[in-house]
């Protein structure tokens, strides 16, 4: 019997034994293909790369960890340099934590603390979106929307106010513009603001393209400059949750740069450190640094592990493999490959209802049929039986299911590492329909 407590207790998952590019081997001999980098979005660069190894390991011979309140280490400012030199420009200055839920915890106390700066400390109201996801301490799980998540750990926090999302495939009317689309959406923004008085609001949080909860969903062309515009004219900060879309994932260094957008707060953790450690990080901009620098004159927020020179030396090494490989291109090429294959293998699948997403994150929309877009029964947990399909398969896929108008929705999420080859995207697709054949 295991003695770690499981995410299904009383079940033992196999146990990995190794790992090597975009491939995974149990300790019974069964061999995954790792169609999701670590089941999480996570292992951008694959499974083990020597330089990463290498760099960890001259750390260690240095100095795996001090206090950031008494030092700063060279891997953290170079790794701050990196980070920031393709960031939006504005973005000036990086807060390092542990993963994406510290760094969602962080960017809501920064911009929390940029409003008491300003003298406005009324300014304390966190609006977000349904079908979102933002971490699982009860801080973020709090400005989250993804209800099964959420709702066993009911009351919250405290109570964000959860707006639409842009979801196009369920929202957009059918005659409708994708630039109209965008503007109506946004619109949701402006008018939870002014119902809860701009004086009173601190901060809008979402993912440029929503992952766990709705499948890779990316916002419309124009969505996120026109919730740009709302924040500016009532003075509401912007967090983009770039934890699991961001460093690459996109085809773009961060999926903001896509939609032309500058936030004030950019969060990123998986493909960051690349599950060879774990990390996490929010960009903040100028703006919030300088309020800080000039008001109180301290960060009231910190963790024990901010900053750690281990991690941050093992995701210099990661985001330099990605810069010098070119791996933000091939991203982008080898998604454009996938979403070729996926489209050829499920468009006309009756129960695929929408293939989406952008660069190396791309979603399946499952539907019990495709003209009316009726997701399947929840009881039904379609996206779980997929899941363990494609695992009789030796497919690795990240299956999640979020509310739809209170009914739950199937969706497949795909994101394989950057460095997956055109015969791995060819076999993803595969497996993956021998998986949905075997669950139908
Ligand atoms: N934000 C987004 C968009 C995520 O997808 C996740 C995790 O899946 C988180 C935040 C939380 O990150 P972590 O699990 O590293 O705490």
């Amino acid at each position: 019997m295991t003695k770690v407590l499981q995410r299904v207790p009383g079940q033992c998952p196999p146990e990995v034994k190794s790992a090597h590019g975009v491939w995974l081997e149990d300790t019974d001999g069964n061999v995954y293909l790792d169609a999701v980098s670590g089941g999480a979005a996570v292992s951008a660069i694959g499974h083990g790369d020597s330089r990463v190894n290498d760099a960890i390991a001259a750390q260690l011979d240095q100095v795996a960890y001090a206090h950031n309140s008494f030092f700063t280490n060279r891997p953290a400012e170079e790794l701050a340099e990196l980070l920031l030199s393709e960031a939006p420009e504005g973005l000036s200055q990086v807060l390092y934590c542990s993963g994406g839920s510290e760094a969602i915890e962080s960017a809501l106390k920064l911009a929390r603390q940029y409003w008491v700066e300003k003298g406005r400390p009324q300014k304390s109201r966190i609006i977000s979106r349904r079908q979102s996801y933002h971490g699982a301490t009860l801080g973020t799980l709090s400005v989250g929307g993804n209800m099964p998540r959420r709702d066993y750990y009911a009351p919250m926090l405290f109570d964000a106010q959860l707006i639409e999302p842009c979801y196009a495939y369920r929202l957009a009317h059918p005659d409708e513009s994708e630039e109209a689309y965008g503007k109506r959406a946004a619109q949701h923004l402006e008018a939870a603001i002014l119902e809860a008085g701009a004086e009173n609001v601190a901060a809008f949080v979402a993912e440029p393209v929503v992952g766990a909860t709705l499948g890779c969903a990316p916002a419309v062309k124009g969505y996120f400059k026109e919730i740009r515009a709302i924040c500016d004219r009532h003075d509401v900060l912007l967090i983009l949750d770039e934890v699991m879309c961001g460093t690459g994932r996109t085809g773009y260094m961060y999926a903001c740069l896509e939609d032309e957008v500058t936030p004030d707060l950019l969060a990123v953790a998986k493909g960051m450190g690349g599950g060879f450690v774990p990390i996490g990080a929010v960009l903040v901009h100028e703006r919030l640094a300088e309020a800080i620098r000039s008001g109180s004159g301290a960060l009231r927020h910190g963790f024990t592990y901010m900053a750690h020179p281990l991690s941050c030396a093992a995701a210099l090494a990661v985001q330099k493999v990605i810069k010098d490989d070119g791996l933000v291109k091939a991203a982008q090429q080898k998604g454009e490959l996938l979403r070729q294959v996926l489209d050829e293998r499920f468009g006309q699948h009756p129960n695929v209802g929408d293939i989406r997403g952008r660069g190396l994150f791309l979603g399946l929309e499952l539907v019990r049929e495709r003209n009316s877009k009726q997701p399947f029964d929840p009881s039904f947990a379609f996206h779980s039986r997929v899941k363990a399909a494609a695992l009789e398969a030796g497919l690795m896929i990240y299956p999640s299911g979020g509310t739809i108008d209170g009914k739950q929705g199937d969706h497949i999420l795909l994101a394989p590492a950057y460095v997956v080859s055109e015969t791995e995207i060819e076999e993803i697709a595969e497996r993956l329909s021998q998986a949905l054949d075997a669950t139908l």
